[in-house]
């Protein structure tokens, strides 16, 4: 089998990408750069990464025919997307390479999986419990204490599939809400800012980093990324060592996004791991010279990894369902934004459309007023700065 001959992949081999949205999309233009193919594996004719890549299968992600057809047809395969069955991932690499590994995107797949993994590597998280029955609730509330985050152990994305539990009158409707799916129950972190680390570890092992950012939500969906992070030299420190040492104990080979929480204490909590590109490392493919998908790629392509450094500080601002979508000629009239685009028809609420990034000097990211006025026509929509406005203690973690 070519199995172990295919490393590093010479140029115009392929790579497989399991799903077709806008991770993907941009997965396959960094690709194409160094010259391979990417295929694509989407139930969606008209994907986002399908528009740009040289070909896709059009197939269910559970549907052995189509995964078996992926797999002839590419070199690799890698992930866009998590919620791959257990049963399609052991299909995949049975036929072919997987980077990363399965282990690694089940450990990732399941709340309690991944906080187990990451408490046995010596991570810190929120304090949890896993709940398997209303009377397991109460358990879990007694030993993590209220306020609380229930959520659901597998599938929840962008605040979808939690519930914030401020009191032990709220337990019964909580749980009524999201059982009876297998839960956890997380310690509400009261925190100062959201931060997150985009590591890459190639297959010698070699890992890298990009420099800690922030990130400000809205509606639970990314809103804007600071980068880097105004955060103290310790913190960034700190947020930097967890992401690569969850990178190597993973032993992963390919990318990962370490979303964390920074809590007033200055202590880092590790809330979630993404191991694929990620949105809060958008803002590398215009500010860095090598961004988070060309890492990606050389990691999964078995190719060495360049530092991961910045050439600018920069804002990330997401286009988020109609209302920013119809700002669009004012973005692409606006000087020094950088747009991007996913290439979605349809501009749902909460859609993630596509996104701008602004360039500042390295060194030069300026406050929250400095870079809505920079956001243009976008200023008035970026409530992650309105926020920041009006809380004074995150700005006392400015620099
Ligand atoms: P998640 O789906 O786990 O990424 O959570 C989405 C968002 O909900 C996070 O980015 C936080 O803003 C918030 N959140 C999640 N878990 C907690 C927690 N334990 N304490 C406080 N806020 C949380």
């Amino acid at each position: 089998m070519s199995r172990k001959a295919v490393f590093p992949l010479p140029p115009n081999r392929t790579i497989g990408i399991v799903g077709g949205g806008q991770l993907g999309r941009m997965t396959a233009l960094a690709a194409a750069r160094l010259g391979y193919r990417c295929h694509i594996l989407t139930p969606e004719p008209e994907s986002p990464a399908g528009q740009v890549a040289a070909a896709v299968t059009l197939g269910a992600y559970e549907d052995p025919t189509a995964l078996a057809e992926f797999a002839a047809a590419v070199d690799v395969v890698t992930f866009e997307f998590e919620n791959v069955s257990a049963a399609g991932l052991d299909l995949l690499a049975a036929l072919k390479p997987v980077r990363p590994a399965p282990a690694v995107l089940r450990t990732s797949q399941d709340r309690i999986a991944e906080k187990s993994f990451l408490n046995g590597a010596g991570v810190p998280t929120a304090p949890w419990r896993a709940v398997e029955s209303r009377a397991g609730l109460d358990r879990a509330a007694a030993a993590v204490g209220l306020p609380g985050v229930l959520k659901t152990t597998r599938l929840g994305y962008d605040g979808k599939g939690q519930r914030l539990i401020a009191c032990a009158g709220e337990l019964d409707e909580a749980f009524a809400d999201l059982a009876p799916k297998p839960l956890v129950l997380e310690g509400f972190v009261d925190f100062a800012c959201e931060i997150s680390v985009i590591a890459a570890r190639g297959e010698d092992g070699k890992a890298v980093a990009f420099d800690v950012v922030e990130n400000r939500h809205r509606h639970h969906i990314l809103d804007l990324t600071l980068a880097p992070a105004p955060i103290a030299e310790e913190t960034e420190a700190k947020a930097r060592a967890i992401a690569l040492r969850v990178a190597e104990a993973l032993d992963l080979v390919g990318l990962i996004a370490v979303e964390m929480f920074v809590t007033r204490e200055g202590k880092v909590l590790v809330n979630e791991l993404a191991p694929r590109p990620h949105n809060s490392g958008h803002w590398t493919i215009d500010a860095c010279p090598a961004s988070q998908f060309e890492l990606f790629v050389r990691a999964v392509a078995g190719l060495k990894l360049p530092p991961a450094t910045r050439h600018s500080d920069a804002v990330m601002k997401n286009l988020v369902g109609p209302a920013e979508m119809a700002l669009w000629p004012e973005i692409l009239a606006a000087p020094g934004l950088i747009p991007h685009l996913y290439g979605k028809e349809e501009a749902r609420p909460g859609r993630k459309m596509g996104h701008v990034t602004r360039l500042f000097p390295l060194g030069g990211l300026p406050g929250p007023f400095g870079i809505a006025a920079a956001l243009g026509p976008l200023a008035e929509r970026a409530a992650g700065l309105e926020e920041a406005v009006e809380a004074p203690d995150r700005l006392a973690h400015a620099i």
